[in-house]
C-alpha cells in the first residue's frame, strides 16, 4: 500500500512538514487505534481478465468486501479467502441496501481497523455513487483511495466491435444514464448535437422516452442503434437497428440485466469491424 497516500489524506492531523499538530491526548488516542481504510475499486463488466493488476492487489489484501449485484463469483474467487464478504446488492426482486446504510458499514469497518474493500462494477466514479461513498469517508477522517475499473461503455464497446470514437463519424461521446431522463427538450436537444456518440447505462427500462425524446429533439429516426446484454461475457448478447424501433426491440429484450445502449453512426461499423473480429471465444448470439 502505497504509504503517502494516507500521509495525504490526513491534512487535519499532519501539518506540512509532517508534524503532529492538534490536541496530543486525542492524537495518542488516534495513534492507539489501528488505522483502517477503504478502497473505492472498479471490478470492469464483469470479466476476471479485466481487473486492473492494482485492483486484484487490493482483493488479495483485503480484509473485508463489501461488493455489489454487478460484481461475479469468478472475481470475489480471487479475494483473500480470509476476508469477510459483505453483499450489498440486490436480493430476489428487493431493493439494494440503502446507500446511507452501506457508506455507514464502510465507516464501521474502517474505524474498526479494517483494510475495506468496496468493490463496484465497471468504474466506481461512472454511476458508481462512488463519490457519495468518498464523501463520507472524508466526513469521518477516514483514508482512502480510488481503484479505477473498465466501465461497461469501454468494456461492451470493445467486445461487441463499436468504437465509441471514430474519426469523421463521431468526435465525442456521453454517457447518460437512463434512470434520470425525462421528457424535458432541453435536455435533448443537448444530446443531439451531429456525430455524438450516446451511450445510455440502465436505459432499458426508459427506452420508450429516449427514443421519443430524441427524435422530438431533432435526431434522425434511422440513427443506429445497438443494446448489449451481459457484455464482456460469454452470455453476451448484440442486436443492432434504427432508433424508431428502440421502444420495441427494448420491449422484446425485457428482462435483460445488465444491459447498455450504444447509439450514433459508430454502430455501423461493427458489421465491417466483425469480419476477421474473433467472436468465438463471447458467443454473440443475436445475428445482425
Ligand atoms: N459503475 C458501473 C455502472 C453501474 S450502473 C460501470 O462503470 O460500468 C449499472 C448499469 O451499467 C447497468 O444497468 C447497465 O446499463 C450497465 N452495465 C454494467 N455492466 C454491464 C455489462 N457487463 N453489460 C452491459 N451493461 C452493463
Amino acid at each position: 500500500m502505497n504509504q503517502s497516500l494516507f500521509l495525504e489524506s490526513s491534512p487535519t492531523v499532519i501539518s506540512k512538514s509532517c508534524e503532529w499538530v492538534g490536541n496530543p491526548q486525542e492524537i495518542k488516542k488516534a495513534e492507539a487505534k489501528p488505522q483502517g481504510y477503504v478502497s473505492l475499486v472498479g471490478a470492469g463488466p464483469n470479466d476476471p481478465d479485466l481487473l486492473t493488476l492494482k485492483a486484484l492487489k487490493a482483493l488479495q489484501k483485503a480484509q473485508v468486501l463489501v461488493y455489489d449485484r454487478l460484481v461475479g463469483k469468478e472475481i470475489l474467487a480471487l479475494a483473500n479467502p480470509k476476508a469477510e464478504q459483505v453483499y450489498v446488492g440486490k436480493r430476489c426482486g428487493q431493493p439494494s441496501m440503502k446507500q446511507e446504510t452501506i457508506c455507514a458499514l464502510l465507516v464501521k469497518y474502517a474505524q474498526a481497523g479494517k483494510n475495506v474493500v468496496r468493490l463496484k462494477g465497471g468504474d466506481p466514479f461512472i454511476f458508481g455513487r462512488g463519490g457519495e461513498e468518498a464523501l463520507e469517508l472524508v466526513k469521518h477522517h477516514i483514508p482512502y483511495q480510488v481503484i479505477p475499473g473498465i466501465t461497461a461503455a469501454i468494456g461492451c464497446a470493445a467486445s461487441s466491435f463499436i468504437p465509441l470514437t471514430h474519426r469523421q463519424v463521431s468526435r465525442s461521446v456521453t454517457f447518460i444514464t437512463g434512470q434520470v431522463v425525462t421528457g424535458a427538450l432541453p435536455a435533448w436537444a443537448g444530446l443531439v448535437a451531429s456525430g455524438q456518440t450516446l451511450v445510455f447505462y440502465m436505459g432499458l427500462e426508459k427506452a420508450a422516452s429516449i427514443e421519443q425524446g430524441l427524435i422530438q429533439a431533432g435526431l434522425s429516426p434511422a440513427t443506429p442503434v445497438a443494446i448489449i446484454g451481459h457484455g464482456c461475457s460469454t452470455k453476451q448478447t448484440v442486436i443492432t437497428f434504427e432508433l424508431v424501433e428502440l421502444a420495441d426491440m427494448a420491449h422484446q429484450q425485457q428482462g435483460l440485466s445488465p444491459a447498455l445502449i450504444i447509439m450514433g453512426d459508430v454502430v455501423k461499423l461493427r458489421s465491417q469491424l466483425l469480419q476477421t473480429a474473433r467472436v468465438a471465444e463471447l458467443q454473440t448470439v443475436f445475428a445482425d
